[in-house]
């Protein structure tokens, strides 16, 4: 090589010279190892989603431990987060995403009850706009108005509506001391939403309409039956409106992240399951009906009649805040579920008896007390114990459950007759 050629090749050469210097800097040179939150090299880093499932980062054990979390994605963040002025501790990315004061919250609020107007169409539901005023806030000043103690940390709830009633002299009364107005009274709403800021439009969207929900539930219903549901039902049915708008919006991350709210005690998952096996009006038919406060989704679809649904009348409840939770879990809803006092029937059957079938775009067979879906494999409550059950198929009018390892199928008003090789003998 003479002196030519090495000129001829330094470009190159220096390129070489400069990766292996830099190879050399780094202490194991080109790793996957960096915490995305601290930002280091870790012997150990584990992917973790973010809260709506919509992006993971790799984080080191340190951080999980201790590293403050990101009020949106919830997950920790070291490098690079920034504190908003209520102290609330966002990642980077989501605070690039964040919205925090917004000129045309009008117009979103507005669209958002137009769009819900349209998705709801079908079920006869007018979302209110005209008595509502929609205000987005930091989340200390969600706490000031709901009187809590605001911990910017732990700043789980989201949303809140203040409903106030007003009498046929517009005098201000109680919205549980509605029942007691001489029937016919003309009542007067006012809606004040607030919205906690710091997310991205469409959560804030999402907000709203579930605040929205809140505010048809009050003009809706009726009064006693408004009083007399769960609080974690009612949640769960703003919820549920949430998603369904979200739907229409293909926001599946914003739907993700409403499925994992605890906030509700799994209410929101099993209305959200009840919706998407036997539609909305069932739904809406045990609101406006159902006698009992909370729902098991078996419960439901045994107290709803197909009777047509009442004219809707006026009716309560206090005013509610909307959280996410304040804490990420892997909790399935059927856990959650568990947790609820689950009414203990008079006597346990001691078979195993398919009681209807829904069949359909998601079907499922309602066996003995339990709603399940093909695939979905449940412990059943007997006389003498708890029977493993599995649905492996449902037809128009039978069931193919697995019982105790046995392939049977199971017909309505019938007895069951065992499958082998997937033929029913
Ligand atoms: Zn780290
Ligand atoms: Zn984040």
């Amino acid at each position: 090589m003479n002196l030519a050629h090495v000129i001829r090749y330094l470009p190159r050469l220096l390129k070489i010279v400069v990766l292996v210097l830099f190879l050399a800097l780094s202490p194991r040179g080109f790793s996957d190892n960096i915490c995305e939150s601290c930002r280091r090299d870790s012997r150990k880093v584990v992917s973790l989603s973010s809260y709506d499932g919509s992006f993971q980062r790799n984080i080191c054990h340190h951080c999980i431990d201790n590293a403050p979390q990101c009020f949106v994605c919830m997950l920790p963040a070291l490098k690079g987060s920034k504190t908003y002025d209520d102290n609330r501790l966002f990642c980077d990315r989501d605070f690039q995403a964040a919205i925090f004061a917004y000129e045309e919250m009008d117009r979103l609020a507005y669209q958002t009850t137009v769009d819900l107007n349209r998705a709801f169409w079908r079920f006869k539901m007018n979302f209110a706009i005209s008595n509502v005023t929609v205000s987005l806030v930091s989340s200390a000043t969600l706490y000031d108005l709901l009187e809590l103690r605001f911990n910017p940390q732990q700043a789980s709830i989201v949303g809140l509506t203040m409903t106030k009633c007003f009498d046929a002299e517009d005098k201000e009364i109680k919205l549980s001391e509605r029942s007691k107005q001489p029937a016919g009274t003309q009542l007067r709403y006012q809606h004040d939403i607030y919205v906690a800021n710091g997310f991205p439009e469409i959560k804030i969207k999402s907000t709203i309409a579930h605040e929205l929900a809140h505010v048809w539930i009050h003009e809706n219903l009726p009064f006693e039956r408004a009083n007399a549901i769960d609080r974690d039902t009612v949640e769960g049915f703003c919820e549920l409106v949430a998603y369904q708008l979200m739907e229409h919006e293909n926001a599946a991350h914003v739907r993700t992240s409403i499925r994992k709210n605890l906030y509700t005690v799994g209410q929101q998952n099993i209305l959200i399951e009840v919706e998407s096996g036997y539609g909305f009006n069932r739904i809406l038919q045990w609101l406006y009906k159902g006698t009992n406060r909370r729902l098991q989704s078996a419960d439901l679809i045994r107290q709803i009649s197909d009777s047509p649904l009442p004219k809707q009348t006026s009716a309560v409840k206090p005013a509610v805040p909307m959280v996410q939770p304040a804490t990420q879990t892997n909790a399935q809803p059927s856990e959650l579920v568990a947790e609820a006092p689950q009414p203990q029937p008079a006597s346990r059957p001691t078979t195993v008896i398919l009681k209807g079938i829904f069949f359909g775009k998601n079907s499922s067979a309602l066996i003995n007390d339990l709603t399940l879906s093909e695939g979905e494999e449940q412990q059943l409550k007997l006389a003498e114990g708890f029977l493993g059950i599995k649905c492996l198929e449902i037809k128009q009018s039978s069931v193919i459950l697995a019982v105790n390892g046995e392939t049977k199928e199971f017909f309505v008003g019938r007895a069951p007759v065992d499958v082998v090789n997937g033929e029913s003998k």
